[in-house]
């Protein structure tokens, strides 16, 4: 059978998401449920692969299949596309699988030109509204289709408001309006030599591809990756009858959600503009009236307004994000999806659904995203600092969180000063999807324009940034860089700092503090540890990493870089004597020194660990991150080693290596110096010993030998370890037991695993070495020349932040399987970078790893992440 590429709303249904995207399947769905929807139909996504695979065409076939849907449409409304008494006139929108604001915005009144105006101004009896209509028509068109600056068409109209003396788009005329066309025309002309397209099916089929196109423009590709969301998808179109919020005051246009989406509280929330366009609330040109204030202008509207947002949200079983017009009092819905919300009101919305009995435990657990619980662990602001504070001015409390930042006008610089180091908050009249690495930049964001569910507003809490929008009393000086707000004049690189939960703005850098959390969030935390298989343990080298990652749920430490141990104060300079000494003696002498250090800190660690497992990865300095460059540093070290700097000079520079990532590291540096790992075995086995007598608690130390390729490279090393171990046992009467084991971070160990394991009593993956090693990226450059990566769509996501299954993935899957054959209850975890992010722990799922591993703040996404996995994938 043919494939079917256009399918009418009343064809489709919620479960065909894939097929019709999430705007098109809800339209589908809310159709089914008999709800007044303007009708329409939807080019699949299906549709959209096969543009790309045509080299961005749209095939005959599918032409032909949007026209015969098209030709219903046009009887189902009783109007003709292109009339001249009584145009059919849609609005085209973009719709994915999942919701993406980096994609194109909506086009609005398309099928006007020339003469179906006047056919529209005919029937309507409303000329200026005509012509309003076809003017947005032509801007919209030009900007989104054609890519013709929208500011150009802004401009135009700024100056007809000007010259007339109107300060609102409403104030104009017909013939002013009329005016605007003609100018609009003459400039699209001007832009791109040709006139702007009179025929709608041509029109149409412009729109529908520019749809496809903007699935793969820039900002998506961005917001893809931020996201985990495949290129292969494709996007839908939806086509669908327009109908008129602008059409007088019984007319407007709103979006409303069912809960609060920054609290979650249980009450309808939502704004709305009587006579006004989409774009108009969207957008923030006028500040719009909450949604409660339609019960006293509409109240009939309002009433039906609500039976359907509640039968909406009983469907859904979830809190909905609803868009409606209304046209001369008569009530549409043009869109409902499960709306977007901070994360303080996805649990309370989990939470408070669990308790209306509308949905189960497991469903909250897997409604949460878990990335976004990183939102409650961001900071708020040190109560002291900020009664101190001066504040400057207050707007809409956006997005939550607290931020302070220097202040920059434009995304490009907001995110350049970002990448130079600099807190940034960025400052716009509003925002638009082209900002949105400005925005992801950003520490915070404030806007001029724009109500709760602007722009600025919504992308900002999808990330947990902190915004505060609507702030109408500032003033941009765009040429001097400056804004005044409360009488104060804040200029570029100025710091501001903004409460995205109050919607205070700050003048100064007001200090922040670490988020809290509590109720809801232990409420969720305890049902995903209850669905959860995977075990989740934390990345730290500090007692005090380690206390925080265990009020954040970790069961043990995964991965101590003992290397980090010395980063701090006097203690580099120890590490730094070890590693220039060029005699054994000079070396154990340095030893002796870092020794107490070790010791104390392992000390420390299982104090606070109280007998929960701990990984302690022997010694990996990369040298490069650990030879002295500074003169003063060097003059110190001399001093202390009783060498002239030009010695320890030579040494340096003898040390120098030009793969310092594959060089002179990890257990290479015991095979050449065993005495390293005698001093660290000692450091472990007597720390472990000694608090185990002293506190009572039994541990069993896990020594963990990295950058391990071969089997009796490792045998090597873990016969000094053992050796010192029992020593140290003997010396202490201790029949302690520990457990040697290695990290699989080199593709050959991988390969090898079934030997590796006759050796190793667990395996631990480093995927950001087996990522390096792998493709063959450095750690510290790929930042450089990956992002060409992206947008030649080589690779969408980074390898380095989110496991890449096919080929790392295929070597972990391996690993594991090998490992097994030779020690079948061998303990596996990973302890890369990649343990926090959400896709890789459901790939550790699968794949049968004991546990996780993890930054302290990260693991409560990984615990929520692996009873995901767990739900999705029973094992
Ligand atoms: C790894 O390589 O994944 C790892 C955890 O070790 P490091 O990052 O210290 O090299
Ligand atoms: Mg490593």
């Amino acid at each position: 059978m043919a494939t079917k590429w256009v399918y009418l709303f009343k064809e489709g249904s919620a479960d065909m998401r894939n097929l019709l995207g999430g705007k098109g399947a809800n339209l589908a769905e809310m159709t089914n449920l008999g709800l007044p929807i303007p009708q329409g139909f939807t080019v699949t996504t299906e549709a959209c692969t096969d543009y790309y695979n045509q080299g961005k065409k749209i095939s005959e076939e599918i032409q032909g299949q949007i026209m015969d849907a098209l030709k219903v449409l046009e009887t189902q409304q009783g109007k003709t596309f292109g009339d001249t008494e009584n145009p059919l006139l849609v609005s085209v929108r973009s719709g994915a699988r999942a919701s993406m604001p980096g994609m194109m915005d909506t086009i609005l009144n398309l099928g006007l030109n020339d003469v179906a105006v006047e056919g529209f101004a005919k029937k309507t009896g409303n000329p200026r509204f005509a012509y309003d209509s076809y003017r947005r028509f032509i801007q919209m068109f030009s900007d989104v289709v054609m890519e013709i600056p929208k500011s150009k068409f802004e401009r135009v109209l700024d100056e007809i408001k000007e010259s007339k003396g109107c300060e609102f788009d409403t104030d104009l005329t017909a013939e002013d309006l009329k005016n605007v066309i003609a100018q609009y025309k003459a400039l699209y002309k001007t832009e791109k030599g040709s006139d702007f397209p009179q025929e709608p099916v041509a029109q149409l089929m412009e729109a529908v591809k520019a749809v496809f196109r903007s699935w793969d423009n820039p900002r998506a590709i961005y917001y893809r990756r931020m996201n985990d969301i495949p290129g292969s998808w494709g996007t839908a179109v939806n086509v669908q009858a327009m109908v008129f919020g602008n059409m007088g005051d019984t007319s407007g246009t709103g979006v409303a959600f069912t809960r609060n989406p920054s609290t979650g509280e249980a009450e309808i929330y939502g704004e709305y503009l009587i006579n006004a366009q989409g774009e108009d609330v969207v957008a923030g040109i006028r500040t719009p009236q909450p949604i409660t204030k339609l019960e006293e202008d509409l109240p009939e509207c309002y009433k039906q307004f609500m039976e359907i947002a509640n039968k909406l949200e009983d469907h859904y079983s979830d809190m909905q994000d609803m868009e409606f017009t209304i046209e001369d009092g008569k009530l549409f819905f043009l869109q409902t999806r499960n709306g977007k919300r901070t994360a303080p009101a996805a649990l309370q919305i989990a939470c408070d659904l669990v308790d209306e009995g509308k949905i189960t435990e497991e469903e909250a657990v897997l409604r949460i995203e878990a990335k976004a619980l990183d939102q409650l662990l961001h900071p708020g602001f040190d109560i002291e600092a900020l009664a101190a504070g001066k504040v400057i001015g207050q707007a809409l409390p956006a997005s939550p969180g607290a931020a302070a930042g220097r202040v920059y006008f434009t995304a490009d610089s907001a995110k350049a000063h970002h990448e130079a180091g600099e807190r940034v908050i960025l400052v716009r009249l509003e925002t638009s999807p082209e900002d949105i690495e400005g925005m992801h930049a950003a520490e915070g964001i404030l806007t001029v324009r724009g109500g709760m569910t602007s722009h600025a507003a919504v992308v900002a809490r999808g990330m947990g940034t902190a915004c505060v929008s609507g702030c109408s009393e500032i003033t941009i000086d765009e040429a001097a860089k400056a804004f005044t707000l409360g009488g104060e004049t804040v200029k570029e690189g100025d710091y501001i700092s903004l409460d995205g939960s109050s919607g205070k703005i700050y003048l100064g850098d007001i200090k922040t503090v670490e988020a809290s959390i509590s109720g809801n969030f232990d409420r969720i935390m305890h049902w995903a540890d209850k669905f959860r298989t995977l075990k989740v343990r934390t990345n730290a080298d500090t007692p005090a990493d380690a206390a925080n990652a265990l009020k954040f749920g970790a069961e043990g430490i995964g991965l101590c870089r003992t290397e980090h141990m010395f980063f701090e104060g006097e203690r580099i300079h120890k590490i730094r004597k070890m590693i220039l000494s060029n005699t054994s003696e000079a070396r154990e002498a340095a030893l002796n020194e870092l020794i107490p250090y070790q010791k104390g800190d392992f000390k420390a660690i299982y104090e606070v660990m109280e007998g929960n497992p701990v990984t302690i990865r022997f010694l990996d300095p990369p040298l490069h991150e650990f030879v002295p460059t500074e003169e003063a540093d060097i003059k110190a070290l001399a001093d202390d080693m009783g060498l002239t700097v030009e010695a320890v000079k030579a040494t340096c520079n003898s040390l120098h290596e030009f793969n310092p990532m594959m060089g002179h590291r990890g257990c290479r540096l015991a095979v050449t110096y065993p005495e390293i790992a005698k001093m660290q075995t000692r450091a472990v086995m007597e720390a472990a010993i000694e608090v185990e007598q002293e506190k009572g608690f039994k541990i069993v130390p896990e020594i963990m030998i990295p950058l391990v390729g071969e089997k009796r490279e490792l045998k090597f090393v873990k016969d000094v370890v053992v050796e010192t171990a029992e020593l140290v046992k003997q010396e202490k009467g201790s029949d302690m037991q520990y457990h040697v084991g290695t990290m699989i971070e080199i593709p050959r160990a991988a390969l090898l695993a079934d030997e590796i394991a006759e050796e190793a009593e667990f395996f631990s993956f480093g995927t950001n070495d087996l990522t390096q090693m792998t493709f063959g990226f450095s750690r510290d450059d790929a930042g450089k020349f990956l992002d060409a990566y992206y947008t030649n769509k080589i690779y969408e996501s980074d390898p380095f932040a989110r496991l890449d299954q096919e080929g790392v993935g295929q070597l972990v899957k391996m690993a594991c399987e090998k490992g097994r054959t030779t020690r079948p209850d061998i303990k596996l975890g990973i302890c890369g970078e990649h343990g926090g992010d959400p896709s890789t722990v459901e790939f550790c799922h699968k794949v049968g790893l004991s546990y996780v591993s993890c930054s302290p703040f990260r693991v409560p996404i990984a615990r929520l992440a692996a009873a995901q996995a767990a739900l999705r994938h029973p094992r």
